[in-house]
């Protein structure tokens, strides 16, 4: 029998103030439930595959911190490890060992990558990629694809998934029109709208930025051949390819998305995972490429706490707990129980669902499907998937507020858990 009942009091209190401290109660949009409606709960703490509440519930947790606990939260290896570098400083603000060895581990891992900068987002990795691509071509102008984030800078904020998505915005205002002009967007898995777009504008295009495992648009998996069709194009236009790995990065395989389709992009973004839960973002790519960047070249990217010491070492811990052998192995195996059976329960209790899984990441549309873009995602039943969130919730299971955001899972997820899970969907799912 599982419990249904949640007293939330402290959550609801602790909201209700912060809605008149920080805009809608929140230092980032999603985590305020809009699109499910209902009040979020305040954690206080986590460890391994839960979370606990200020009211003491405790939940199995899909979340991860969206993306960078795949080894579970609070890892005791990854912990001990902060408490050794936090008693020599926090910050140094100048050249460390740890930054060595974090970029030595990124460029043996991920195929694109021959050398590397550190920042401290994912937004601000692609920031710096951005600027880095139109240095080195000469040309302005990108392509995106609807239903993709690549974090909230001004150029991406056309048609981008994630929070803009969750909250239906077109765009937002106070990104100028000259910021977006140079922004041109294509349906994901259409690789014809890509070669289009080429064609009318010669010379012109810089490169290609796209989630190569979609995320941000709910789960979405490249087509066969659309990443191979992206390389081929953009070498045949003379414009570079990037591969924006800030979720997929050490989690649909240890090289990324690259290594799992063999397809290795110019540049690459990268964050959650490499910063083991403290903030952390990079980019990376041809040597050529990377020289322009400042002080080694004249592009400039700067930044006061990047490198920090802390963020190394959560950082490298984490990549070493992945390189053990079985852990990708064991990833696919539970998230692919999980993945198949939420499936199979939604098509015994008479739901339209379509979904799926690549190694640690995982996504459940409302919809009959096939999903290959943002378009199909958007025919789900949000509604429905509100009603089924809530349940989860209120039943012990912390899934993603939103369906157009992906599931993660981490090692810390036990079979139980995942048994655990199912028989709580199987339970929502029949009363939705
Ligand atoms: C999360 C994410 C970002 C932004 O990273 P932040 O650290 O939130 O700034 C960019 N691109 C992708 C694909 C992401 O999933």
């Amino acid at each position: 029998m599982v419990n249904t009942t949640i007293k939330t009091t402290k959550s609801q209190e602790v909201f209700a103030a912060a809605q008149n401290l920080m805009p809608g109660g929140v230092s980032s949009p999603v985590r305020a439930f809009k699109s499910v409606g209902g009040q979020p709960i305040v954690f206080d703490r986590v460890k391994g595959a839960y979370i606990w509440d200020v009211d003491g519930n405790q939940y199995i947790d899909y979340v991860g911190t969206w993306g960078p606990a795949i080894c579970g939260h609070a890892h005791p290896e990854v912990i001990a490890a902060l408490h050794e570098a936090l008693e020599k400083g926090t910050s140094f603000g100048a050249p460390s060992t740890l930054e060595n060895v974090l970029a030595e581990m990124v460029i043996d891992a991920v195929p694109s990558i021959e050398m590397v900068r550190f920042v401290n987002s994912g937004t601000e990795a692609c920031m710096g990629v951005l600027r880095l691509m139109r240095a080195f071509t000469k040309r302005d102008k990108i392509i995106k694809f609807e239903g993709c984030y690549h974090g909230h800078a001004d150029t991406f904020l056309v048609k981008a998934g994630s929070g803009v998505a969750t909250l239906g915005l077109p765009d937002s205002p106070g990104v100028p029109k000259a910021a977006t002009s140079t922004t041109l967007t294509a349906p994901y898995n259409d690789l014809e709208s890509v070669k289009a777009l080429f064609e009318e504008n010669r010379d012109e295009i810089a490169g290609v930025i796209l989630e190569p495992v979609v995320g941000n648009a709910g789960f979405i998996a490249p087509d066969a051949g659309f990443l191979e069709g992206l390389r081929e194009l953009t070498h045949e236009y003379g414009a570079l390819l990037v591969f924006d790995e800030v979720m997929t990065g050490f989690r649909i395989a240890y090289g990324g998305a690259q290594e799992k389709f063999g397809v290795t992009p110019d540049l690459t973004t990268l964050g959650k995972v490499i910063g083991g839960g403290l903030p952390v973002g990079a980019y990376g790519g041809r040597r050529d490429i990377m020289s322009m960047v400042a002080p080694a070249g004249p592009v400039y990217q700067a930044g006061t706490l990047s490198g920090n010491p802390l963020a190394m070492t959560a950082g490298i811990k984490t990549l070493e707990l992945l390189q053990k052998p079985g852990t990708y192995d064991y990833l696919e195996r539970i998230t692919k129980k999980l993945a198949d059976g939420l499936l199979q329960i939604a098509k015994e209790t008479g739901h339209a669902a379509c979904g799926g899984q690549i190694s640690a990441m995982f996504g459940l549309f409302f919809t009959s499907g096939p999903v290959h873009n943002y378009e199909d995602a958007k025919k789900s039943d949000t509604a429905k998937f509100g009603r089924f969130h809530r349940g989860m919730l209120e039943r012990g299971v912390y899934l993603a507020p939103s369906q157009f955001e992906a599931g993660f899972t981490s090692f810390a997820h036990t079979e139980e858990d995942i048994d655990q899970t199912l028989t709580v969907a199987r339970d929502v799912m029949s009363s939705l």
